[in-house]
Formats: C-alpha cells, sequence, structure tokens
C-alpha cells in the first residue's frame, strides 16, 4: 500500500480551520510557544480559524490547572482561539468507537510483551535502525504466547511507505511497519495512545491544516496510516523546528523548561518569532506584533528568513 498525501490541491483544503493542541503537563515554555506562534500565525494568514485542543489523556502526566494557565498565556500573548476548547478526556466514546472500527477490519490485537521483552528482542535485531526509531518486532501479531495478558493493544500496520509533502520541510517518506512497526493503540494503563486520540480529534474537529514542532514529524506517518485505514480525510502537515537549549537539548516540560515570563509578553512573541528564523520587528506592543507578523508569514517565502536556521525553505501555501 502507499499513500500519498496531501498538499498538492490546497483549494481542496478550504475554509482553513488549524488547531494547537498542547497536553496540560505544565505551562508553555520558550519552546511550546514557537509552535503556538506559527500555527496561529498560518490559520490568520489564512484568514482560517484556530481551534484549541487540550491533550489531557495521558492523565498522570498531567498538572492540576495547567490548562487554565496554558489558555490565560494564549490570551496575553494576544491569540485568541475560536469556539469551545475541546478536552480528550471528554472523548473517550470516540476513540473506543474508532478502535471497534479498526479491531472489526482484523487491524488491531492484544500484545502481551513487556516493555523490557521489547527491548531485549530490539538489541538482538541485526541491523541499524533509521530514524533511530527502534521498531516492534511483531512478536504478538499472531498471537500471544501461551497464558500471557495484554499489555497493550496495537495497529497492525500494512506493509508500504507513506509518503507526505511537509509544507516546511518539503517530500516526507516512512515505511511504518519498518520503522516503527505495529505501534500501540491502547496502552497497558488504558490509556488510549497520542497517534489514535490526535486522528480522531483532527478529524472531528474538521482540522485541514497542522503546525506543530519537528519532534512530532517522524509521528505523521502513523498519523496517516491511521487516517486511511480509518477512511478520514488528512489535513496537510507544516513542522517548524524546535527549540533547544544551550546543551542543544529540545526544551521541553520534562527537562523543566522555564515558564514564559508573561510581564514580557512582547518579548516572548519577538524571540519565538526569532527561533522560527525572521528578523525582528520593530513593534512596540503585542497588538502591533500581530499586525506586523501576520503579513509576514503570508509572504513567507520571499520575505522572511524562514531558512535562516535550518536552511529549510517555508511554503505558505
Ligand atoms: N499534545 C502534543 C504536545 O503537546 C502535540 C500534539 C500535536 O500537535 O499533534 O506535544
Amino acid at each position: 500500500m502507499v499513500t500519498v498525501c496531501c498538499t498538492e490541491q490546497p483549494s481542496a483544503h478550504f475554509p482553513y480551520v488549524g488547531r494547537f493542541a498542547p497536553s496540560p503537563s505544565g505551562p508553555l515554555h520558550a519552546g511550546s510557544v514557537v509552535a503556538a506562534l506559527a500555527s496561529y500565525l498560518d490559520a490568520r494568514a489564512h484568514g482560517g480559524s484556530w481551534l484549541v485542543r487540550m491533550e489531557d489523556l495521558d492523565a498522570p502526566r498531567n498538572v492540576h490547572g495547567a490548562d487554565e494557565v496554558i489558555l490565560q498565556q494564549l490570551q496575553t500573548l494576544g491569540m485568541r482561539w475560536d469556539g469551545e476548547v475541546l478536552y480528550q478526556s471528554r472523548r473517550l466514546d470516540a476513540y473506543q468507537q474508532s478502535y471497534n472500527a479498526l479491531l472489526s477490519l482484523n487491524l488491531t490485537y492484544p500484545c502481551g510483551c513487556t516493555r523490557r521483552e521489547i527491548a531485549d528482542s530490539v538489541l538482538r535485531m541485526q541491523g541499524h535502525f533509521p530514524e533511530g526509531e527502534r521498531p516492534y518486532p511483531g512478536t504478538c501479531r499472531s498471537g500471544r504466547p501461551e497464558g500471557r495478558q495484554a499489555h497493550s493493544w496495537r495497529l497492525r500496520v500494512p506493509e508500504g511507505r507513506t509518503s507526505f509533502k511537509d509544507r516546511w520541510m518539503g517530500a516526507m517518506a516512512q515505511e511504518v511497519g519498518q520503522v516503527v512497526g505495529d505501534f500501540v493503540l491502547r496502552r497497558a494503563d488504558g490509556i488510549w495512545a497520542y497517534q489514535l486520540a490526535v486522528v480522531v480529534d483532527d478529524a472531528h474537529q474538521g482540522v485541514t491544516h497542522v503546525v506543530r514542532g519537528e519532534d512530532l514529524l517522524s509521528s505523521t506517518a502513523r498519523q496517516l496510516v491511521l487516517f486511511n485505514l480509518l477512511g478520514l480525510s488528512p489535513p496537510t502537515y507544516l513542522h517548524v523546528p524546535v527549540v533547544t537549549d544551550e546543551a542543544g537539548q529540545k526544551l521541553s516540560k520534562q527537562n523543566g523548561a522555564a515558564a514564559i515570563d508573561l510581564s514580557d509578553a512582547l518579548g516572548v512573541l519577538q524571540r519565538a518569532w526569532l527561533a522560527l528564523g525572521f528578523d525582528p520587528l520593530p513593534v512596540a506592543d503585542v497588538s502591533q506584533f500581530w499586525a506586523a507578523a501576520i503579513p509576514v508569514w503570508v509572504q513567507g517565502l520571499s520575505r522572511a528568513n524562514l531558512h535562516g536556521i535550518n536552511r529549510r525553505i517555508y511554503d505558505p501555501r
């Protein structure tokens, strides 16, 4: 199977619906603001709507009140969302339904492997692992070993390459079955996996354009496989560079990135703007920032210095 997606006819994707989908595991930091900024700019530059979705399925990681803090941060930065904020924790039935649809097609199976066993069998596998992923070796694909409890539920990934054009990174392709293997749809603790929930919700919300950090680039092919198997229409994708610290580590809540300083909202926006490779904007406040930034984003390819950081060309279409 070859899945070819998806940016060739931009007109097929209007009206534009974009989204920002933070996990409420802490406040926004300098890295997550870059993803929010890029997705907001892209939505407004297209005259589209911009949704916010709280990806709060991973309950052990949620921090009480972080959702409210994030919404307050977005407001202070001048990013106004359209409609109601969608909480994934209220969508469990929808994930179950999509899972059932895959189950009825014999596309899922219970897996009895522990993390430890998977790590050990991967170590025994020969060869190198493209893209740094450690593929699931398929141990339980044709049945669990005798007496084994199910630890997780996996997708039976069809053979074939998944190709798509990222609006920033260009042509991308991944053989999901080889690189990632049969991936988890429902975790051992019963929590629906990000890959399933994000696809079900992007489709449910009618999202046409996903703009997010490059750390999720390698998940995109998995998501396109799911869109395809569920018969849903995929969005286009644009992955922006992630912000790293001086040691080259991605800024993240897990490694203690500081919350943004809301007493200097303009400074936060300007730094995120620079991180995207643009030149500083000569503006005095947040509303001037947006008034100046949106037209620059519209002209991205010709005016902006978006290849400044990673020498990649941004395609504004
Ligand atoms: N919830 C994910 C995160 O905070 C983002 C998911 C997405 O944009 O697809 O990293």
